[in-house]
C-alpha cells in the first residue's frame, strides 16, 4: 500500500461535510450532519483568515505523498447532495478553494434512500447536469459506491463491482476522471482498501478520526467531521492542534 514518504511533514486534516442546509425542526433524526450555509461561510472564512487552502483530494495529493508542503486542508462532502451545489459553491468559489463531492454512481438525481431506514429526512442528491456544474466550478467528483453499501456485509463480487463501476458509472456521467473514493458509514476490510486500489483509485477516506500523518495508508485516511455542533472555537482545535489525532482509534 502506498503511503507518505516524507519526513518533518505536519499534520493535513481532512474535513468530513455532508449536508450544508439549515437544520430540519428539532427532533429529526441526524441533525448533527447539516451545517448551515452561515456557519459554512464562517468556517472557510477561518480557513482563509489563518492562511489555510482547502483543496480537493486531487489538489492535496502532492502534500500527503510528501512532494510539496504547505498550510493545506483537504475538503470533501459525503452522498453528492444538491445543497453542495447550490450552498457551499459559491463560498468554495469566493475563497478560492476546491473540495471532493464522494457521490453514489446509482442515485445520481435521487434522494439519500439508504436513510430512509434510519429516519431520515430525504434530501435531493445532484444530478449529471449538476455534477458537471460542480466539476465547472472547480470542484472535484469523487466515488462513494454505486449504492451506498455497507462494504462488510456483501460478497467480494459485489463490492468490488460497487467500487470499480461507481468510478466507471461517474467517469461516464461527468466525462472527468473519478480519482478519489470514500467507504460509505465509513465501514471497510482490508480486502475492501486493495479492491480501491486495484480500481485505480489514488486515495480513500473514511470516518476514523484524525489528521493525516506520515505513514498513514492512502487507501485508509482519517478526516476531521465537522458537525451542526462544531462551533468556530472547536473548528480551529480539531485543525490546528492533535484534538481529532488523541480520538484517532488505536
Ligand atoms: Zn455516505
Amino acid at each position: 500500500m502506498p503511503s507518505f514518504l516524507s519526513a518533518n511533514r505536519s499534520p493535513i486534516p481532512i474535513l468530513t461535510y455532508h449536508q450544508i442546509e439549515t437544520c430540519p425542526p428539532r427532533g429529526a433524526a441526524f441533525r448533527s450532519l447539516y451545517v448551515s450555509p452561515i456557519d459554512f461561510a464562517r468556517q472557510m472564512a477561518l480557513l482563509s483568515r489563518l492562511g489555510y487552502r482547502g483543496l480537493s483530494m486531487s489538489a492535496l495529493m502532492p502534500y500527503l505523498n510528501g512532494e510539496i508542503s504547505g498550510k493545506v486542508v483537504g475538503i470533501t462532502f459525503d452522498d453528492g447532495y444538491l445543497n453542495n451545489l447550490s450552498n457551499a459553491l459559491p463560498l468554495l468559489r469566493r475563497f478560492g478553494f476546491s473540495s471532493t463531492c464522494y457521490v453514489v454512481s446509482q442515485r445520481v438525481g435521487e434522494t439519500n434512500e439508504w436513510d430512509s431506514v434510519a429516519g431520515i429526512a430525504q434530501t435531493p442528491l445532484m444530478n449529471a447536469a449538476q455534477l458537471r456544474h460542480w466539476l465547472a466550478g472547480g470542484q472535484e467528483v469523487g466515488a462513494h459506491t454505486r449504492h451506498h453499501v455497507h462494504l462488510p456485509q456483501h460478497d467480494a463480487a459485489t463490492c468490488a463491482d460497487e467500487i470499480a463501476r461507481c468510478k466507471a458509472e461517474l467517469e461516464r456521467m461527468t466525462d472527468s476522471p473519478v480519482r478519489h473514493f470514500c467507504y460509505p458509514y465509513g465501514e471497510f476490510e482490508k480486502d475492501h482498501a486493495e479492491m480501491v486500489q486495484i480500481a485505480g483509485f489514488q486515495s480513500a477516506t473514511t470516518t476514523q478520526r484524525g489528521r493525516c500523518q506520515n505513514g498513514d495508508d492512502l487507501m485508509q485516511l482519517p478526516r476531521v467531521p465537522v458537525l451542526r455542533s462544531t462551533v468556530l472555537p472547536l473548528y480551529w482545535l480539531k485543525l490546528a492542534t492533535g484534538y481529532e489525532d488523541r480520538r484517532r482509534a488505536a
